[in-house]
Order: C-alpha cells, then structure tokens, then sequence
C-alpha cells in the first residue's frame, strides 16, 4: 500500500452505515477516473519490486530467536530520508501489518532497458543494508516468507500475551502488540473484518503428520477457551484466529507499467496462468505457530486471515441480511480475464450488482472492465477514516482505492493515481519472499523477462479460470513443483481452441515441463526467455547476471535445487532436538534462523538450496556508456 495518510478510523458501526456511501462514490470515482485516462498512451515500460521484511532478534544465551517489535521506530528513520529528499533516494520504505515488518521497494522504478536486470539484486543488498544498520545487537531483517513460530508461545520481542477477550483481534494466540502500531489502518482492518464476519477469523491448516503427532491431532488451548475457537479449531489441523497469522506473512510483489490500457489488461491476463506456477516455484512457507504443517506457501492462510464474509456469504445460512453468496475470500486469485482474448476463458460465475454493472456500462465501459470492477464492488468497505467520506468525485478515487486495496487479489490492475504521471499498470502478487536477495532478484528478472516475451511474441497463455484456480490448490500442497502437474496452455503460439491434432488446448505438464520444456510438446518459458535474449544485444555483465538467475529458476522447476519450503522441512527434521512430532521449538527455530542468516551473509553455502553459481554482476549503478549502448528498450 503507498503512502497512508494519518485519520481517525471509524467505528465498525459507523463504516458499515456509509458501506453504500462509499461504494455509490467509488464507483462514480471510477467512472471518471476511466473517462479522463481511458485513452492515455505512450507510456513505457517502467516496473518496481516489493519486498517484505521480518525483524528477528535473537539471544545466543537463551538460544531463541523472536520477532522484534521494533518495526515503527526504525521505519520513521528510514522515512526521514524520504522526507528530506524525495527524488535522490534509493529505497522507499513502508508499514505492513505486522510490527516486525517492514517493505521495501527501490527509490524509483527501473525502466526498459536489460542493463536494468543488473542493478536489482544490487538495490535489495543496499535495502537490506541500510535498514539493518539501525538494528539493534543481535536484531536481523530477513526476508522470511513466514516466521516459524508466529502465535506460538513466547515469540516476539519484547514478550506479550494476547488478549482472547479485548482489542483487535481477539486472538487466543497473536497479541494486538503485534500489530503495526504506527498507523490505525492496521487494528481498524483487523476488528473490522471481525465484526463484520460476526465471529473471529477461522484458520485450518492441515499439519505434517510425522510419526509422533498424535493421532488424531487436537490441541487443548486450555481452561479458558471460548465456544468459538472450540467450535472453529479442526482436528488434524494448525489452528489459527487471527488476521495477523496471514497479513503477517511477507511477500514478493511486482507493478508493471503498460503503454496503454489495451496492454495492461493483455498482460493482467496473460500472467495470471503464471500466478500458481510462481507461487509453487516459490514456495517457502511450510511452518505455522510452531508446528510443520502439510502445505508449503502461506496463500490459504491469508485468505482465510482477512475472509470477512458472513456466514450467509458463505453460504451456511440462507441470505436474509446479506444480498449476495460469496464463492471466495476477498483475498484470493481472481475470478475473470480482463481482454478480449481472454473472454471465452472466463468460465467462473461473477457474482456483481446489476444496477452497479449497468451504471459502469451505461458509462461506455465495456463489459469485461464493467464485470470485474463489479465484481471488486460486492465488498464492503472495512476501514473508513472520518477525514475521508466526503470526496470531489471528479478528482478524487479514494473511495474507489479503498475497494480496490482491499481485494488482494493474484493481480490488481491499477489504474493511474490522480494527478500523476504514472501510467496503467499491473500487479503480480502470488510470489513467495526467499531469504536472499539472489533469489528474489532471479525471480523478479523472469517474470520481467516473461513480460516481454508474451508481449514481443504475442504469447497466449490463458486457460479457463476454474483451471487456474484448480492450479492455484495444486501449487501450495507440500512438495508441489516435484508432485504435481498444473493445467497449462499447450500451444502458447495460437489462440485456437481445438488443437490440430484434436488435442485439447490445455492439459497436465509438470513445473518443470512448463519451465524447461517437454520434448516436441511444449517449448519451455525458459528456453522462450533465452531465444528473446539472443534476439537483444545484451551487455556481458548483463547477461552473465541474467543468465545466473534464469539457472537457478530452472533448476528449482527440475528438482535439482530444492525449494525454500523443501529446505526449511529438511533443516527441522533433521535437527537433533526434532522429535518427529511435527514441533519447532525455540531452539530448533533459533538454530534454523541462524543458519539462514549465515548463508544470506555469506558465511556459509547452501548448495542444495541455491547451487555453486550464485555470483551475478550486480552493480549498483549502471555505467551510462553502457546504457547509452543499450538504445532499443525491450
Ligand atoms: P502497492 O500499492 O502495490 O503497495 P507500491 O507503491 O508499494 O505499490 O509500489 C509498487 C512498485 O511499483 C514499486 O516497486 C515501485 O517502484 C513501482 N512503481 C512506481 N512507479 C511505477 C510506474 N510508473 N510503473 C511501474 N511501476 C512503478
Ligand atoms: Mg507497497
Ligand atoms: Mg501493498
Ligand atoms: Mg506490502
Ligand atoms: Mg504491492
């Protein structure tokens, strides 16, 4: 999210009372918004990373290793800068939900040229070195996808104890404290969400059934257990009440800018097929409040953290309150294509307003744009400042932001803000955040790459909707890149439904095969990737950088490097305090974020987890001969 502007939030009553208020005007802000920019063009490709961040301070006495609160204090520092000289600045700083994180983004987008993938990895050094230089002794920033012990007994710094009858969350295990304390936006969504649901948030993750977990597994949360947390707690499950189990997690994010608003929805749909295979490519959460679960990326646990619906929503009583049954959380992947292209492929029900969908349409928006902003509209607002309900609809789109920001969704087509010169944009969101920044430039440089190669190429991609989400289920069970296989397009070159051969158009391939290719089947994103390279004149330093992070992809989609998740599994359940009862205690968490923090820093390898060739060229500037050299953008 950008920057937030200070308020004073709203009651839960209060903000459910101006519910329609807020979408009657967003609405309307759309229509206008759509009407000035519609016909924007000319922008180039500009795009930024997200990363997310966790504060861990360990004591090598005790042997532990806890999430330190600390995140505020150092943030208004690292504001400091921002404030003082916006425009030469190399990072940006902001809030996340929790009060250990803190995200990162580079000071100013990059743009279109190669030479621009050797300075990535360099800026994520440089963020994670200059916010570390503020820590105190023994504190570390990590970019963790999820911290092991998250709600588990004595996890942050300084300690806290929630508070199952008060506050926000009303969590039998995450603590108010937790929550990011410098901005009200984060306890407001929280105790909204809540009450809107009418009962705390329910999360039930299945966990690893090792040989000693009791059979079934049930924890005993005690004498003082509430009814609904009983009720709620599944067995053989990690249970979890609280938005902060899943809003607390850390992400990769990517934006994309597109010339025009054709290319945004092109590309917003052409990557979505991309969401689950990045998303099991990337997995690197299997651990939740202490224990090993059976899946590997967090997506479910944040979904289920902020699903605000009623029970009506989903569908356990008839409606009588509520207008509409809602298949899904407002965290979720999204349920249509947004181009042309991609109409036949929306194969899932839309669940929208009419008269919401006949104003936008009446409005000259066509029905596919009409249908999706519908769609983000059936949510309630559940943050609303004082300071902000009454708006100039013309100018302003807070209204519609609050919507909009508040369905994370796979990807978010972003329209430009007022008054700026930011063009439309896209967001890809489904990726993990690895533990070093090697990883995570790799990443960002692939899908930047795939950008280029769908739009060069004319790519298509798509596949039904229901498929996606079939994939998106397949990609976060544990083990997925080796174990299971994912619906893809198998002819990406054409947009003929039935295959010459009478094949289907879409069917089964494995990460691997959809990575590196299956023989005389489907070519393979990566060799895609290096013939659209061999076409670029591409500087040595470049292409050296590029070529190290298109190898390490490769070879985590063959199984020849393990991912994250699978490394983390195997550094628990091999430790000799590990007593195959899916527990990671203090200690089997303090080792394990030690060896982390080693092999970010360089002290130790971890071939198995990133292999021999981890050097790129990154540099944190780009000589300008060079990116004089470098005339044609991608
Ligand atoms: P979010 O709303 O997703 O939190 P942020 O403001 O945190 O968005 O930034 C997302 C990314 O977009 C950052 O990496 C930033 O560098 C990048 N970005 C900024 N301006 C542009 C632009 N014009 N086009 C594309 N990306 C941009
Ligand atoms: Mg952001
Ligand atoms: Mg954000
Ligand atoms: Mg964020
Ligand atoms: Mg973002």
């Amino acid at each position: 999210m950008g920057l937030l502007s200070e308020g004073s939030p709203l009651s839960w009553e209060e903000t459910k009372n101006l519910a329609d208020h807020v979408r009657k005007h967003g609405i309307i802000q759309f229509i206008n918004l759509y009407k000035r920019l519609r016909d924007r063009q000319g922008d180039i490709l500009k795009w930024g990373d997200e990363v997310e961040y966790m504060l861990v301070k360990f004591d090598d006495g005790a042997k532990t290793a806890k999430l330190s609160l600390r995140a505020a204090e150092i943030l208004k520092t690292l504001n400091e800068k921002e404030y003082n000289d916006p425009d030469n600045i190399k990072s940006l700083w902001r809030p996340e939900y929790g009060a250990y994180m803190l995200e990162g983004t580079p000071g100013k987008p990059y743009g279109g040229l190669l030479v621009h993938f050797n300075v990535v990895e360099a800026n994520m050094k440089y963020r994670r070195q200059e916010a570390s230089k503020l820590l105190e002794p023994n504190e570390v920033l990590m970019s963790l996808t999820n911290f092991p012990r998250t709600g588990a007994h004595d996890f942050t710094d300084p300690p806290t104890h929630p508070t199952p009858n008060s506050g926000s969350s009303k969590s039998l295990f995450f603590p108010d404290e937790a929550i990011y304390p410098g901005h009200p936006r984060f306890k407001t969504l929280t105790r909204n969400i809540r009450q809107r649901r009418g009962e705390k948030v329910a999360i039930n993750i299945p966990i690893y059934k090792d040989k000693n977990v009791p059979n079934p597994f049930k924890e005993d949360f005690g004498p003082l257990i509430e009814n609904e947390s009983s009720c709620a707690a599944k067995e053989d499950h990690i249970y979890m009440d609280a938005m902060g189990f899943g809003m607390g997690c850390c992400c990769l994010q990517l934006t994309f800018q597109a010339c025009n608003i054709e290319e945004a929805r092109t590309l917003y749909d052409q990557l979505t097929p991309l969401c689950p295979i990045m998303l099991a490519l990337t997995a690197a959460s299997p651990f939740y409040r202490g224990y090993i679960s059976d899946v590997d990326c967090r997506w479910n646990v944040i979904s289920c953290s902020v699903d605000c619906r009623t029970q009506e929503e989903r569908g356990l009583k008839p409606l009588n309150e509520n207008k509409f049954k809602i298949s899904k959380s407002r965290y979720d992947s999204i349920d249509s294509y947004l181009s042309e292209q991609g109409e036949t492929y929306n194969d899932v029900p839309l669940t929208y307003d009419d008269e919401v969908y006949k104003q936008l349409t009446d409005n000259g928006i066509d029905k596919l744009l009409a249908q999706h902003i519908a769609h983000l509209f059936i949510r309630d607002t559940v943050s609303l400042f004082s300071e902000k309900i009454h708006q100039n609809d013309l100018e302003d789109t807070d209204h519609f932001e609050n919507i909009q920001s508040t369905n994370w969704q796979t990807m978010r087509f972003k329209p430009p803000p007022p008054n700026s010169p930011i063009g439309w944009r896209v967001e890809f969101r489904p990726c993990e955040v690895q533990i070093t920044d090697f990883e995570n430039a790799a990443i960002v440089c692939f899908i930047v790459l795939l950008t280029r190669v769908i739009l060069s190429y004319k790519l298509n991609l798509l596949i039904p909707i229901s498929k996606v989400d079939k994939n998106m289920a397949r990609a976060q069970r544990r083990n997925a890149v080796i174990a299971e296989k994912f619906w893809f397009r198998r002819d990406i070159t054409s947009d003929v439904k039935k295959q010459d051969d009478g094949q289907p158009e879409c069917t089964e391939f494995t990460v691997n095969e959809i990575i590196n290719g299956k023989d005389g089947v489907f070519p393979g994103l990566i060799p895609l990737v290096n013939s659209y390279l061999a076409s670029m004149d591409v500087d040595a330093d470049t292409h050296c950088t590029v070529q190290a992070y298109m190898k390490l992809i490769q070879k985590r989609a063959s199984g020849e490097l393990l991912t994250t998740a699978a490394w983390l599994r195997k550094e628990v359940v091999s430790h000799s305090e590990y007593k195959n009862d899916s527990v990671i205690t203090q200690r089997i968490n303090y080792d394990l974020l030690k060896k982390v923090q080693k092999i970010v820093s360089n002290e130790i390898s971890c071939p198995e987890l990133l292999g021999t060739c981890i050097s790129s060229k990154t540099n944190e500037t780009i000589p300008a001969a060079v990116a004089k050299a470098e005339k044609v953008p991608m």
